[in-house]
C-alpha cells in the first residue's frame, strides 16, 4: 500500500480563503497541495498521485469541467477520487458535476464536519481500493513470474527429454531453446576450460551460420584473444549490452562477415565454482535484464548437468565398444560364470573352442559340464581358493568338446565383484593348450625315453630303481632285476650294417615289452643291453620270467638275419643293499651267462665276490 499517495489532498482554487478553515483541519491530517490551473493540476496529479482532488467550480478552466474530464481521461489520475464544490446549490449543476467524473458535490459554506468526515471517507475508500489494487497488481506480478517460471520449466523438461543420439545434436537443441526463452535471435555456446584458458566452440545457432559469412571459424579461443564476449570469464559473471553499437573500450570488433549485434548478453556457467561453458545470446527486441539471466543460468546449469551425464554415457558406451572389440578379437576365449558355475556370457571364440555352434548351447549350463570329470576337482580347489582371496594364477583342465572328444585347457579366472567387493561371478580366460600339451610331452619323452626304441632311456630306469626300492622298502616287498644283453650283436652289424642292427634291437624292445608282465618295467640300459625293473617280485620270479624272454627271444625268426640269442642276468634286491650293488651282482650274473656259453639266465646270489675282479673281468670280456 502507498500510503504517501493517500495522505495527500489536492485542493484546485483561486479563493482558498474561502474554504480556509477546511484547509486548516485537513492539514492536521493530510499534506495539502495546491494547484490554481488546469495545467499544474494534471502535472501535481500525476506526479504526487494525491488520494482525493476538490476542485473550485469557479474556476474559468472548470467550465465543461474540463479538469475533471481531464483528469478522468488520463490512465495516471482517472482512478483519483474528485470532489467539485461551489456556492451555487442547483441540483443540474450538481448533476453535471457529478456526470463528469466527480464523487462528489460539496456546497459552501462547509459545515466542516459533515465536509471532513466525508473527505475521510472517500480517503479511506480510496485507500481500500488502492490496496485492492495493489494487491491485483502483486497478484499478476507473481503469476507471471509463475508462467515464466513455468515456461522455464518447460523448455528443461523439454530439453532434457529431447531425444538426441550426440552430446551435440543435445547442445543444439539447447541453444535453440535458450534462444527463444529470451526472444534472441541469435546465440552460441562455448566450452570453457579453465586450466587452458580457452573456449572450445560448441555450437552456434542455424541464424548466425546463414548470416555470417566468416570464412574460417575458429573452434577454440584462447581467454587473452577475446574481446567483449570474453568478459563473461574475465568478471564471472554475466555482462549485458543492452546498446551494442555504443562505443566499449573492451569490444575489439567483430570479425569479417560477423552478423549485425544490437544487444547481447553472455552468460557464464559455473559447476562447483569452476566455469565450464559460455553462453552468449544476442539481438533481442527488447533490453536484456535480470530475468534473461536468470532463466539462461537455470537452464544451462540444467543442460550441463545433462551434458555431463551424456558425455559419461558416450565414454561408458565408447569404452564398452572398444572391450567388445577386444573380448572378440583376443586369442582367448572368454566365458563368464555365476559364483556357483552357470554360464553367463561366452565368446565366439570360446564356443568354438568348447566344440559348439552357439553361444546359446553354452549359456545357461554349468561350467564344470564342459570340463573332464577328473579335473572337477581340481577346479573346486581352485575356485575355493579364489573366492578366499588366494591368488591362482593359471590352471590347466581337460576340457570335453560337445562331440566328446578332449582338449587341454589354460583356464586364468579371476572373481567379479560389485562396488561393494561381493563376488558376484567368475571370469574365465581361456586358451587352448592342446598343442602345447603335445610338445611338453614330447620333450618329456625326450628326456627319459630312448629314440631308436621308445624305452625309458637309462636315467629314467635309474629313477626307477630308486623309486621302487624305497617303495619296496616301505611296503617290505621284493624288488628284482633282470639285465639282458643281445648275444654277439657285433656280428649283426658287421654282417649287415647298422641299419639291421637297428631293426633288431627294436624287434628284441617288442618281444621284451610284450613278454613282460604290466607291472615290469623295461628300459634301455645301453648299446644292446636291456634292464627289466620288476616290483614285488623274487629272485625265483624274476628267473622264471627271464626264461620265458630268453625262449621268447630265442625263438623268433628276425628278418634279414633270422636267429638271434638274448642272455640274462637277475638279481633280488638285499637288505641293506644299494641300488649300485643290486646292479653289480645282476651284471655279474649276466657275466656268468656269457661265460657259460649264451642264451642263458643266470642268477647272482653269491655276495662276496670281489669286486674289483669283476671290473677287469668285465673290461676284458665284454668291452
Ligand atoms: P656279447 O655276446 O659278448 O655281448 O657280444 P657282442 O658282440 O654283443 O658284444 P659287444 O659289446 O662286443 O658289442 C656290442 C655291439 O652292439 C657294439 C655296437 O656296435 C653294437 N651296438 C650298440 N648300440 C647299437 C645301436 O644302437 N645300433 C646298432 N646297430 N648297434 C649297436
Ligand atoms: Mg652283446
Ligand atoms: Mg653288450
Amino acid at each position: 500500500m502507498n500510503t504517501d499517495t493517500i495522505q495527500r489532498i489536492l485542493i484546485v482554487s483561486k479563493a482558498v480563503e474561502k474554504i480556509e478553515n477546511l484547509v486548516d483541519r485537513l492539514r492536521v491530517k493530510y499534506t495539502v497541495l495546491f494547484a490554481v490551473d488546469e495545467k499544474t493540476t494534471l502535472e501535481l496529479s500525476d506526479l504526487e498521485q494525491p488520494g482525493l482532488i476538490l476542485i473550485d467550480l469557479q474556476l474559468p478552466e472548470m467550465k465543461d469541467y474540463s479538469i475533471c474530464k481531464q483528469l478522468k481521461m488520463k490512465e495516471q489520475t482517472q482512478h483519483i477520487p474528485v470532489m467539485i464544490f461551489s456556492e451555487r446549490n442547483e441540483v443540474d449543476i450538481q448533476v453535471k458535476s457529478l456526470v463528469s467524473g466527480a464523487v462528489d458535490y460539496l456546497v459552501l459554506p462547509f459545515n466542516d464536519n459533515v465536509v471532513l468526515a466525508k473527505i475521510d471517507n472517500q480517503l479511506a475508500r480510496y485507500c481500500v481500493i488502492k490496496n485492492f489494487e495493489n494487491e491485483i497488481k502483486d497478484k499478476q506480478c507473481i503469476n507471471k513470474i509463475i508462467l515464466e517460471n513455468e515456461a522455464r520449466l518447460l523448455k528443461i523438461v523439454d530439453i532434457l527429454q529431447h531425444p538426441s543420439e550426440t552430446i551435440q545434436e543435445f547442445l543444439d537443441y539447447a541453444l535453440k531453446q535458450a534462444i527463444e526463452l529470451t526472444n534472441s535471435k541469435i546465440g552460441y555456446i562455448y566450452h570453457y576450460n579453465e586450466e587452458y584458458q580457452e573456449f572450445i566452440l560448441n555450437t552456434w545457432s542455424e541464424e548466425v551460420m546463414q548470416a555470417c559469412k566468416i570464412e574460417k571459424m575458429q573452434t577454440t579461443y584462447k581467454l587473452d584473444k577475446t574481446g567483449i564476449w570474453g568478459e563473461a570469464v574475465r568478471q564471472r559473471r554475466p555482462i549485458v549490452l543492452n546498446d551494442f553499437k555504443a562505443k566499449n573500450p573492451l569490444k575489439k570488433g567483430c570479425p569479417e562477415g560477423h552478423v549485425q549485434l544490437t544487444k547481447f548478453l553472455t552468460v557464464p556457467i559455473f559447476k562447483n565454482e569452476e566455469i565450464v561453458s559460455v553462453v552468449g545470446l544476442a539481438n533481442k527486441e527488447t533490453d536484456y535484464d535480470e530475468t534473461d539471466i536468470l532463466k539462461i543460468t537455470l537452464l544451462m546449469e540444467a543442460v550441463w548437468t545433462v551434458t555431463e551425464s551424456k558425455k559419461a554415457e558416450e565414454a561408458l558406451r565408447a569404452s564398452e565398444e572398444k572391450l567388445q572389440t577386444i573380448i572378440e578379437t583376443s586369442p582367448d576365449g572368454i566365458a563368464i560364470s555365476t559364483m556357483d558355475g552357470m554360464v553367463e556370457f561366452v565368446t565366439a571364440k570360446t564356443v568354438s573352442m568348447w566344440g559348439y555352434d552357439s553361444a546359446d548351447e553354452l549359456i545357461g549350463r554349468n561350467i564344470m559340464e564342459f570340463v573332464h570329470e577328473s579335473y572337477h576337482e581340481k577346479a573346486i580347489y581352485f575356485i575355493t581358493e579364489m573366492i578366499n582371496g588366494h591368488l591362482t594364477g593359471a590352471a590347466e583342465y581337460l576340457m570335453v568338446r560337445k562331440d566328446g572328444s578332449q582338449f587341454f585347457c589354460e583356464t586364468n579366472a579371476n572373481i567379479l565383484r560389485d562396488k561393494d567387493k561381493n563376488a558376484i561371478g567368475v571370469l574365465h580366460i581361456e586358451r587352448d593348450i592342446t598343442e602345447r600339451k603335445e610338445l611338453e610331452n614330447e620333450l618329456k619323452d625326450l628326456a627319459i625315453k630312448d629314440q631308436l626304441t621308445g624305452l625309458y632311456n637309462r636315467r629314467k630306469i635309474d629313477e626307477v630303481l630308486m623309486k621302487e626300492k624305497q617303495q619296496a622298502g616301505l611296503s617290505k616287498q621284493n624288488l628284482a632285476i633282470i639285465m639282458a644283453d643281445i648275444d654277439m650283436f657285433k656280428l649283426v652289424n658287421d654282417q649287415h650294417g647298422h641299419l639291421v642292427g637297428d631293426t633288431v634291437l627294436i624287434a628284441v624292445t617288442k618281444i621284451l615289452s610284450q613278454g613282460v608282465r604290466k607291472t615290469d618295467i623295461v628300459g634301455r640300459w645301453g648299446g644292446e643291453e636291456f634292464m627289466i625293473v620288476c616290483p614285488d617280485t623274487d629272485l625265483v620270479g624274476a628267473t622264471v620270467l627271464a626264461e620265458k624272454l630268453r625262449e621268447m627271444v630265442a625263438a623268433r625268426d628276425f628278418e634279414v638275419i633270422g636267429k638271434k640269442t638274448c642272455s640274462f642276468g637277475v638279481a633280488q634286491l638285499r637288505k641293506e643293499e644299494t641300488i649300485d650293488e643290486l646292479l653289480l651282482r645282476s651284471d655279474l650274473a649276466l657275466y656268468r651267462a656269457k661265460e657259460r656259453g649264451r642264451n642263458r639266465v643266470e642268477t647272482e646270489i653269491r655276495k662276496d665276490r670281489p669286486i674289483k675282479r669283476m671290473n677287469s673281468l668285465q673290461k676284458k670280456t665284454r668291452g
